[in-house]
């Protein structure tokens, strides 16, 4: 299907000049019409920058030092998310695209009932609609995330943590964006929590057509809800390809630490092996391939040369950033240059 937000060659990094640190390199990503692309990784790995990047809601020390991010409109126009001004920016946010936070819950204002937090977005954004209209579509958005319209004259802490979230969502949805970006928008709940508010979420997702960016750290949440999964480390993309090619046949070998590092939902069980070590700092980020001191397949060519992210032999549906999967190049511990 057709691409609703590509990110080419992004780099981003933390401060300028010679104390900056690399925080994304080469990020090359696109999200499909109707889709639910997952972002997989440990904490630090760039997940949320990635969010941040491409929504530009990027603070400094964070700055964009390279590529493009661009909005593909319904009518085939593209939208150079980049080059936007502020004015425009605030439009696109919650029309075109909107993000739900982690612990977004906690950004309801404590002093407002549900129904006026609801009305204020539409009275912004939507200011055709008359009072009335606007209730009736706060009514509507609650029904959407299961909330029943009793609740719209309740203040957040007559709420519970879930149902707190599934307000965030409706305000996510409230302009009927393209792109719902969800960094970590159920890690405060619990399980059963987490998985009703995904299942409403991806239901929606067919019924109103939007597509939807799913960070979490929980690999086995991206497998069940997610069409296509991206898995980051150090700052990089390394492997991206189909839930269930993810889940059946992960190519790099952090996809598959990972993938042991949580119980598996369905199937068979798998043993919670995890992955030996910890995640780089991005001060320190390790020469070549950044998994190769906690990687048990590493190669020569991995502590010096950086893999780049491209389709393994004879598969073009999926992309892995590992020199198993390609032709390694030549290193100075294999050919030695001559004196
Ligand atoms: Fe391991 Fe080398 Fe592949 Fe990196 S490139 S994941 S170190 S085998
Ligand atoms: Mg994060």
């Amino acid at each position: 299907s057709e691409p609703v937000l590509t990110v080419r060659g992004l780099n981003v990094d933390y401060g300028t000049g010679d104390g900056a640190v690399h925080a994304l390199r080469d990020i090359d990503l696109t999200l499909h019409r109707g889709e639910v692309l997952g972002l997989a990784g440990e904490s630090g790995s760039g997940k949320s920058t990635l969010a941040y990047a491409v929504t530009r809601l990027l603070s400094p020390p964070g700055v964009i030092t390279g590529g493009g991010v661009h909005y593909h409109r319904r009518d085939g126009g593209a939208l150079d998310l980049l080059a936007l001004s502020a004015a425009e920016l605030r439009a696109f946010r919650w029309q075109e695209l909107s993000i739900v936070f982690q612990g977004a819950m906690n950004s309801l204002n404590p002093v407002h009932t549900v129904h006026s937090q609801l009305t204020d977005v539409l009275r912004a954004h939507r200011p055709e609609l008359g009072r009335p209209e606007r209730t009736a579509r706060a009514r509507e958005l609650l029904a959407l995330v299961g909330i029943s319209a009793d609740r719209l004259a309740a203040y957040p802490h007559q709420l519970s943590g879930g149902m707190r979230q599934r307000v965030m969502i409706a305000m996510a949805l409230a302009l009927e964006p393209e792109i719902v970006i969800m960094d970590e928008p159920t890690t405060a709940l619990d399980v059963v929590m987490q998985r009703q508010i995904l299942r409403q979420l991806v239901r929606l997702r067919e019924e109103l057509g939007f597509s939807v960016v799913f960070i979490t750290h929980d690999i086995s949440l991206l497998i069940e809800f997610s069409d296509r999964i991206a898995i980051m480390y150090g700052g990089r993309i390394v492997e991206e390809a189909a839930a269930p090619a993810i889940y059946r046949d992960p190519r790099h070998p952090y996809s598959d630490g990972l993938l042991h590092s949580f119980p598996a939902l369905h199937g068979p069980r798998r043993e919670l092996t995890g992955i030996p070590g910890s995640p780089p700092h991005l001060s320190a980020m390790p020469a070549g391939c950044a998994f190769h001191p906690r990687c048990g397949k590493a190669v020569d060519a991995c502590a010096t040369q950086v893999p780049a992210l491209a389709a393994p032999d004879g598969d073009a549906s999926r992309t892995v950033a590992c020199w198993l999967h390609h032709p390694a190049p030549a290193t100075a511990a294999t050919a030695p240059p001559r004196p």
